[in-house]
């Protein structure tokens, strides 16, 4: 994960042989806990693929999820500039925090977060029944009746701007952006699709 020139510069020296680790959620960038890692709770990290940290409660080498089952499986493993912390990015098993949220920072997140959420949310309910739920009836009225609605919902968004209406513009917007995301869905799509086809456009 690091490369041998990054582990022979990290700063153990700097902290009592431990680095801060930032542990982020590798698609949504959520920032989910903090943690501290010795030289061996790095090498079972590397060597596992799933974070493992020095408690310095229990005094022990702790692999986050050991008894909740809640891992954090690693997918990077970054120094910062001055190589005396590290960024962990990661796919969690269920939530992060002990205390049942997705991080141990609920509620202070970016408002951007919010998208993947609803994306999360709104793939679920590919599954649920169209009895309980408006997106699970769409999916269930199939896939031209959803691309029917991104094309009248675009429409309505052009129509509020043209009209200079910013409320409706902005509940507009909104509806195209929630039906948009049904439709990349239901077409086993997903925003971040879309985010690394523009990232790939740019230069
Ligand atoms: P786990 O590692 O998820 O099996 O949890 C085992 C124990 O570690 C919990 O009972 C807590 O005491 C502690 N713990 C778990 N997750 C966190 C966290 N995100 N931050 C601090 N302590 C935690
Ligand atoms: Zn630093
Ligand atoms: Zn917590
Ligand atoms: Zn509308």
């Amino acid at each position: 994960m690091l490369t041998e020139q990054q582990r022979a510069q990290l700063d153990w020296g700097k902290t009592d042989g431990l680095l801060p680790v930032v542990v982020q959620h590798a698609e949504s960038g959520e920032v989910l806990m903090l943690g501290y890692m010795n030289q061996e709770a790095l090498a079972v990290t590397e060597q596992t693929g799933k974070v493992t940290f020095w408690s310095r409660t229990k005094q022990r080498l702790w692999t986050k999820g050991e008894s909740s089952g809640h891992f954090l499986n690693l997918v990077s493993l970054t120094p910062d500039c001055d190589n005396d912390t590290l960024l962990a990015l990661v796919n969690p098993i269920g939530p992060t925090c002990h205390k049942g949220t997705s991080s141990c920072f609920a509620g202070a997140q970016p408002q951007w977060l919010f998208l993947y959420q609803l994306e999360q949310l709104l793939a679920a309910r590919k599954t649920a029944d169209p009895e309980s739920s408006y997106t699970a009836r769409l999916y269930a009225s199939g896939t031209k009746r959803i691309a029917q609605k991104v094309g009248e919902e675009g429409v309505e968004t052009a129509l509020a701007a043209t009209v200079q209406d910013k409320f409706e513009l902005k509940n507009e917007a909104s509806d195209l952006v929630y039906h948009l995301l049904v439709l990349l869905q239901d077409q086993g799509l997903s925003l971040g699709d879309v985010i690394g086809n523009l990232e790939g456009r740019h230069r």
